[in-house]
């Protein structure tokens, strides 16, 4: 009952079923037959196209958003590409145009990167999201919406259903970790920055 008199604003915990194409009309992902995409409104945890264009939408109401690069996971950024010695990679290794490939830092932080280019001495490899510089076209569906409880407002995410949450907070995030999730963590330019830095710093240990 509620649920229908609800439309989306802030601070309410949004399920939706996306699905995402690009320009070639390809589905690029989508959470149909999956788990629906749930985050709390208004908090930037999905791309500010996006988000914008949900608000006042109804439990049942489907729409089509078109969000330019701008408000969706930016334009390429030129700092994301650096060239790495083809020594650093594992001779086994075969390195393919286009390919992604996991850097880890010291820290243990991984950072995906895709071979932009091949040279006889170096790779170029490109962390820019790759998403970076695409126009998305969405159709989405508003599947269920509800107010965030205290504690996930506190928190900052959706604690699902199905997922135990512990109080000790030893804390899922792997649960919020797939790839809607890793959307996220590109949708602010600080985060952008932040990770491109780091990789830059950290991207000679790739081989480990
Ligand atoms: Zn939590």
């Amino acid at each position: 009952m509620t649920p229908q008199q609800l439309t989306v604003a802030d601070d309410l915990v949004v399920s939706l079923d996306y699905t995402l194409r690009l320009d070639d009309n390809e589905i690029e992902s989508s959470s149909v037959g999956e788990e629906p995409l749930q985050f709390i409104q208004g908090r930037g945890h999905i791309i500010p196209g996006l988000e914008q264009a949900l608000y006042g939408m109804a439990v049942g109401d489907e729409k089509d958003v078109v969000v330019l690069p701008e408000d969706g996971y930016g334009e390429i950024d030129e700092s994301g590409f650096q060239e790495v010695g083809r020594e650093f990679f594992p001779d086994e290794m075969e390195l393919v145009l286009g390919a992604s490939i996991r850097v880890r830092d010291d820290a243990g932080e991984v950072y995906t990167a895709y071979v932009a280019k091949l040279e006889d001495e170096k790779v170029i490899l490109d962390f820019n999201h790759s998403l970076a510089g695409k126009t998305l076209y969405f159709n989405v569906k508003v599947l269920d919406l509800r107010p965030a409880s205290d504690e996930e407002l506190a928190h900052g995410h959706v604690h699902s259903s199905e997922h135990h949450h512990g109080h000790d907070h030893g804390h899922d995030h792997g649960d919020h970790d797939h790839d809607d999730h890793d959307h996220d963590d590109h949708d602010h330019g600080d985060h952008d920055h932040g990770d491109h830095e780091h990789g830059h710093e950290h991207h000679h240990h790739h081989h480990h």
